[in-house]
C-alpha cells in the first residue's frame, strides 16, 4: 500500500477522505476536534509538497438531503485557523460549483466539500456519484480509518478511478498499530474488554484467545459470564442468548491456557442512576432488585496487577457506566493501570470508541501508546474481516 510519504503531491490537487465526523454542539461549535487534529500531518505534507487539499467527510447522519444541523460548514472557521490560510467551501459535493472551485485550486490551498452524506449514493457505494466525486482530484488520499469498514462512494467505490490512490497517515497509523498488537505482540499480551454487550465483540474475543495471555472482561458483558458460571446476578445486564456461547469462551479459555480474569466483585446499584443507592457485592450473588454498574475494589485490584505486568495491552470498552461518576472509579483504575504499565515500557493500544473518550477526557490520550480513532473499523480489522477502504488502496 503507497502512503503519503511515498508520493509527491507537487502540483497535484489531493482529494482526500478525511473522517471529520465531530461533535457539535448547540450553536454549532465543535465540542471535540480529536479527529480534525488526526489528519493535520496528512493534509501538511501535501501542502509542503506544494500540492493543493480538497477534502470530503460524512458529518452524522442526515436522513434525506442537507440541513444545517449536519453542513460541514461549520468547520471552515476551525480549519482556516488551524492551516493558517482560507479554507475554501463548496456547499455541495458534486456539481458545477464543486468542479469549478477544485479546478481553480491553487497549491497550497485548501477546499472543504459539503457533507457526501447529503447524497444516499455515498452510503450506498453509488458509481455514477463516486465518477464525479473523482473527477474533482487528480490522487486519491484515504485518511478515514474509522469508515474504512464501509464500501461507500467516498471509501471505497472511488479508489477505482484513480491511478495514483494512497493512505494517510492517521490510516496507515491506525493498521501499523492493530498490526503490531495483532502479529508482532510483546509478551505478557493482555486484552482488556468491557462495555455494554458481548454480542458486539464475541467474534475479536474468539479471536484474542489464540493470542492473548491475559483476558479481562469487565463492563456489563461481564454479568452474561457470571450468569453462565451460575450465578445471581440480580438486576444487572443479561443477554440470555448469550450464555451458552459465555460458557464456551470460558471453556475454551481453559483449554488455551489462557488467563480469563472476570471481576470478582461489583458497585451494584438500586436504580440505573448516578444518585442510585449503592454497595458492593460478590459477582454471584447480585440480589434481586440490584445491578452491577462497575466493576468493585477487588476487581480493580485484581485487573491492575495484571495491566501493570504486561507488555502489550489492548484495551476496548469501559468497565462500567463511567458516563455516571459513581460508576466510573472501575474505567479510571483501569486506564491509570494502563498508563502506568506504558510508562514501563509496554505498547498500549486504545481501541476507538467509548474506551478511548475514557481515555482522552481523563487526559491520558499522551500517556498510552495509541488512541485509535476508529471504533467499529478496528474491531472489523482485529476480527480479521478485510476492510473494503484498506483493500481498495492496495489493488
Ligand atoms: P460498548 O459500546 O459496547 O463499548 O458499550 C459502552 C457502554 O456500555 C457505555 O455506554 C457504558 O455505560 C455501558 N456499560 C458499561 N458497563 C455497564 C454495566 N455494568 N451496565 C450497563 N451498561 C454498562
Amino acid at each position: 500500500m503507497k502512503t503519503v510519504d511515498n508520493y509527491n503531491f507537487a502540483g497535484k490537487k489531493a482529494l482526500i477522505r478525511v473522517d471529520f465526523n465531530v461533535p457539535l454542539d448547540n450553536n454549532f461549535q465543535i465540542t471535540d476536534d480529536t479527529r480534525l487534529k488526526a489528519t493535520i500531518p496528512t493534509i501538511n505534507k501535501i501542502l509542503k509538497d506544494g500540492g493543493s487539499v480538497i477534502l470530503m467527510s460524512h458529518l452524522g447522519r442526515p436522513k434525506s438531503g442537507p440541513t444545517e444541523e449536519f453542513s460541514l460548514k461549520h468547520l471552515v472557521e476551525y480549519l482556516s485557523e488551524t492551516f493558517k490560510t482560507q479554507v475554501k467551501f463548496a456547499d455541495d459535493c458534486i456539481g458545477e460549483q464543486a468542479r469549478q472551485k477544485a479546478q481553480s485550486l491553487k497549491p497550497g490551498e485548501i477546499l472543504l466539500l459539503e457533507n457526501l452524506r447529503f447524497y444516499k449514493e455515498e452510503e450506498k457505494g453509488d458509481v455514477e456519484f463516486s465518477k464525479k466525486l473523482a473527477a474533482l482530484g487528480d490522487v486519491y488520499v484515504n485518511d478515514a480509518f474509522g469508515t474504512a469498514h464501509r464500501a461507500h462512494a467516498s471509501t471505497a467505490v472511488i479508489a477505482q478511478f484513480f491511478k495514483d490512490k494512497v493512505a494517510g497517515y492517521v490510516m496507515q497509523a491506525e493498521l501499523d498499530n492493530a498490526k503490531k498488537v495483532l502479529d508482532n505482540a510483546e509478551r505478557p499480551f493482555t486484552a482488556i474488554m468491557g462495555g455494554a454487550k458481548i454480542s458486539d465483540k464475541i467474534l475479536i474475543i474468539e479471536r484474542l484467545l489464540d493470542k492473548v495471555d491475559n483476558l479481562i472482561i469487565g463492563g456489563g458483558m461481564s454479568y452474561t459470564f457470571f450468569k453462565a458460571l451460575g450465578g445471581n446476578i440480580g438486576n444487572s445486564l443479561l443477554e440470555a442468548d448469550k450464555v451458552e456461547l459465555a460458557k464456551e469462551l470460558i471453556e475454551k479459555a481453559k483449554q488455551k491456557g489462557i488467563n480469563l480474569l472476570l471481576p470478582q466483585d461489583s458497585v451494584v446499584a438500586d436504580g440505573f442512576k448516578n444518585e442510585a443507592q449503592t454497595k458492593t457485592t460478590d459477582n454471584k450473588n447480585i440480589p434481586d432488585g440490584w445491578m452491577g454498574l462497575d466493576i468493585g475494589e477487588k476487581a480493580r485490584q485484581d485487573f491492575i496487577k495484571v495491566i501493570e505486568n504486561s507488555k502489550t495491552i489492548l484495551w476496548n470498552g469501559p468497565m462500567g457506566v463511567f458516563e455516571m461518576p459513581n460508576f466510573a472509579k472501575g474505567t479510571i483504575a483501569v486506564a491509570e493501570a494502563v498508563v502506568k504499565a506504558t510508562e514501563k515500557g509496554a505498547f498500549s493500544l486504545i481501541g476507538g470508541g467509548d474506551s478511548a473518550a475514557a481515555v482522552n477526557n481523563l487526559g491520558f490520550g499522551e500517556r498510552v501508546s495509541y488512541v485509535s480513532t476508529g471504533g467499529g473499523a478496528l474491531l472489523e480489522y482485529m476480527e480479521g474481516k478485510e476492510l473494503p477502504g484498506v483493500k481498495a488502496l492496495e489493488v
